[in-house]
């Protein structure tokens, strides 16, 4: 089974207001850079055994700001993983950039790995753009401004490199005039696909302060949802079609690693707090294979199922101390999550519902969820897909955007 591969780039500039992910603020040396990248490649060569790696269809380096490694430290690393890992001559390979770390040697190094790791595939740059408007970047703490987005955008287009952006709404002081004016710049600059999020306040985070303090608006879900419909439209008019709740694309730019995720594609994830899914097959062969020894000593009263019950699925999350991670102690402290096959399987349709396309009448079967989706779709949440060339499958109603997560949350509990 391929599994893809996902690392976790721990390093921005500053923080943003409203970001809990793992990220280390300030300036990276070189230093730094050798020291996350040599961790990264121990960790595959030492904890993960070859044939985890043998056959990789997608690379994501997400994070964090992964240009911030810079050029020299990008091709370190991927260079790194390719000779660790047989990655698929028609591999994607996306990476997170963010307006102020890219540079003409940065992209000009991208394009150059692009060309020698995938020949038959893609390399991506997601983008963290949010938004065009200087006054809503300010209000959300990004360190860029729309002049820099311009320009980040022209290099890697001369380059040739394909381009996704991250756009936010929902965001107090963003008017609608503002938000169709940065989608309608996002349009006119031709990228392939374009991912669009409603602000939220997370715990801990500035903004959840400036929020309860009451110097900042909570930011309204109505507005939002609004703003998502007006994206929906505006990238609808433009060819960019929807292909998930979030997610937008041009024919054939879908992203293939996301699109893993949604349907059960195994995926190993390196790096502070990155996240795995793994069959336990898959996950005796790398540095869970301590866990699972304890699995299978472990009686039902100390794990979470019930006696019988056969683990099929394992989730988990590495820890998001970037020390821990540098001194390799990760594997020490995982936190796993098992599943058995019935749960994988609801798990699997659950996330397929996140797509357009919906899912196979036969993951419903195979998930024992009949009696639930029935309900669903006598309640014009979910419908089934008949129309010509179509294969049969059951897919979210225009009503069943709206309560999506109530869907996902039925089709999980069996409720
Ligand atoms: S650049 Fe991205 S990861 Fe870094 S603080 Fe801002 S939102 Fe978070």
């Amino acid at each position: 089974m391929p599994v893809a591969l996902y690392v976790h780039v721990p390093f921005c500039a500053s923080k943003c207001a409203y970001c809990d992910f793992v990220s280390v603020p300030g300036s990276v040396d070189s230093a730094d850079v050798d020291s996350f990248v040599g961790a990264v490649l121990r960790t595959l060569r030492q904890d993960v055994e070859p044939e985890v790696l043998a056959d990789v269809p997608t690379i994501y380096i997400g994070g964090g700001t992964p240009s911030m490694l810079g050029a020299d430290g990008l091709v370190s690393l991927l260079s790194g993983i390719a000779e660790v890992a047989h990655v698929r001559p028609d591999a994607e390979i996306t990476v997170e950039a963010n307006p102020d770390s890219v540079d003409a040697a940065l992209v000009e190094a991208l394009a150059e790995l692009g060309r020698e790791l995938t020949p038959a595939g893609v390399l991506r740059v997601s983008l963290g753009v949010q938004s065009f408007d200087d006054d809503v970047l300010r209000t959300l703490g990004r360190r860029h401004n729309a002049a820099a987005t311009t320009g980040a955008l022209a290099l890697l287009k001369n380059a040739g490199v394909r381009v996704s952006l991250d756009l936010m709404c929902g965001i107090p002081g963003q008017s609608p005039e503002s938000w169709r004016a940065t989608l309608d710049t996002a349009v006119a600059s031709g990228v392939g696909h374009v991912s669009v999020y409603p602000l939220t306040v997370e715990e801990g985070t500035p903004l959840a302060r400036s929020v309860d303090s009451g110097q900042s608006a909570e930011p309204d879900a109505d507005v939002a949802a609004d703003m998502m419909e007006t994206a929906d439209e505006i990238l609808h008019q433009a060819g960019i079609e929807r292909y998930e709740i979030a997610n937008y694309a041009r024919p054939g730019q879908e992203s293939l690693h996301n699109t893993g995720y949604w349907t059960g594609v195994e995926y190993l994830g390196v790096g502070p707090s990155a996240a795995s899914m793994l069959s336990v097959r898959t996950a005796a062969k790398t540095f869970l294979e301590r866990d699972l020894g304890l699995v299978s000593a472990c009686t039902a009263s100390e794990m979470p199922l019930e006696p019988g019950d056969i683990v099929s699925r394992v989730r988990f999350v590495q820890p998001p101390s970037l020390d821990e991670f540098l001194s390799g102690a990760c594997s020490e402290s995982v936190e796993s999550e098992w599943l058995t096959a019935n749960e994988a399987s609801r798990e699997d349709a659950m996330l397929g519902l996140r797509l357009c396309r919906g899912i196979s009448v036969e993951l419903v079967q195979e998930a024992n969820v009949t009696d639930v989706i029935k309900r669903l779709e006598a309640d014009g949440l979910l419908e089934r897909a008949h129309e010509a060339g179509a294969v049969d499958r059951w897919r979210l109603t225009r009503r069943g955007w709206l309560v999506a997560n109530e869907v996902f949350g039925a089709v999980w509990t069996q409720e």
